[in-house]
């Protein structure tokens, strides 16, 4: 079955090489090179996806965006940007993103996105809760950690290690435990290579005394909610 993507975008020689990708891969595409008209569009007729440019006549993307989303579309939406900047991308996913990418932006790598966006709304894979431990909250959605609102930069094994820890807090995780969840591509295979991770989680979320506790002879343990 063909899939129905919007691009909502102003730039006409970048709706044509998007559509040209994007039919190439099977899809099938409208376009709207104004803000307002789109959100009448989507609203009436949600598509499967939406490329959804920032900087908009009429209607900004992320206005637009966080307008769907009060409506109650659901649709996947990947951000198309030129500020490329970290602001702008936290704000595009506190309205409601999926996912971002940058101008100039290679198509081949935003087809890998759209995939993967797809595959992940087809398979029902849960876009997963936001986990909250006294000051810390870390969306699993967005990849966005927050501590007191402020936001960490956390390479992805940070990430991953502090997701771990925050799904059960109270728990003791052995380091082998932790290296199987934790391990990716950028993961050196020692288990003692877990406790730099820890060290750098712990001075990058700032919280004193660090809720990450070290159970010795053991592995490591996130305190529970309530002792925060
Ligand atoms: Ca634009």
């Amino acid at each position: 079955m063909s899939t129905r993507v919007y691009v909502v975008e102003d730039e006409p020689e970048l709706v044509r090489l998007l559509t040209t990708y994007l039919e190439r891969a099977g899809h099938t595409v409208r376009s709207f090179l104004d803000g307002q008209q789109a959100e009448r569009a989507i609203v009436a007729d949600p598509p499967e996806l939406i490329l959804l440019d920032v900087l908009l006549p009429g209607r900004d993307g992320l206005g637009l965006l966080r307008s769907i989303r009060t409506q109650g579309v659901g649709t996947p939406v990947i951000l198309l940007t030129a500020l490329g900047q970290e602001r702008e991308r936290i704000e595009g996913f506190r309205a409601g993103a999926d996912d971002y990418v940058a101008k100039p932006f290679s198509p081949a790598e935003l087809m890998l996105r759209v995939d993967a966006i797809l595959r992940r709304a087809r398979t029902g894979e849960a876009p997963g809760v936001v986990l909250h431990v006294g000051p810390i909250s870390l969306d699993p959605r967005s990849h966005l950690v927050e501590v007191h609102g402020r936001v960490l930069s956390l390479t992805p094994t940070e990430f991953r290690l502090l997701s771990a820890l925050m799904s059960r807090p109270g728990w003791t995780f052995e380091r082998q435990q932790l290296l199987d969840m934790v391990a990716g591509p950028d993961f050196l295979g020692y288990d003692r290579n877990i406790d730099v991770h820890i060290a750098n989680l712990r001075k990058k979320l700032g919280v004193m005394p660090s809720p990450i506790h070290t159970v010795y002879g053991v592995g490591y343990r996130m305190v529970a909610p309530e002792v925060l």
